[in-house]
């Protein structure tokens, strides 16, 4: 998303909501409430981070921003259809919502914990909570339409 509009980055420490202006981005931040210093790089990561068993809790659950976690198998030709979909997604939704994937032949606790029974599967979480599933067989626009309220 090109524009003026700000960014709001959750705290890591609190989770109070932050507007960032978009000259800011990618600097450090202070939060207004607790007054933590944090970095703002993520709003400027335009590919999906590698989510893993280790650092679901950090990455996913504690993502200062909204987050489409994108489960995958090497095996499944509709992941290799869906994967530039969400390379795509995670360049157009840049500093609004982070982007992940998840190999679930290789990261079985976090599948095992979100009970994912087939894959391509998408979850969107916000605020350490999961909001939303849905299968991930789906292209850029009905992406873009399903996570609109989030841009
Ligand atoms: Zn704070």
């Amino acid at each position: 998303m090109v524009g003026s509009k700000p960014y709001t980055l959750r705290c890591p420490s609190c989770g109070t909501r932050n507007r960032i202006p978009p000259d800011k981005a990618g600097l450090s931040a202070r939060c207004g409430r607790c007054k933590t210093a944090f970095s703002t790089q993520i709003l400027r990561e335009s590919r999906p981070v590698i989510v893993t068993d280790g650092n679901y809790g950090t990455t996913v659950l504690r993502s200062p921003l909204p987050f489409l976690l994108f489960c995958w198998a090497p095996w499944c030709p509709t992941c290799g259809a869906v994967a530039p979909v969400m390379d795509a997604f995670a360049r157009d939704a840049r500093g609004r919502i982070r982007v992940g994937k998840l190999n679930v032949d290789q990261q079985p606790a976090v599948a095992d914990r979100l009970q994912v029974r087939s894959v391509p599967f998408l979850f969107v979480f916000d605020n350490g909570k999961l909001v939303d599933s849905m299968p991930g067989g789906m292209n850029q626009h009905d992406l873009m339409m399903k996570m609109a309220r989030y841009l």
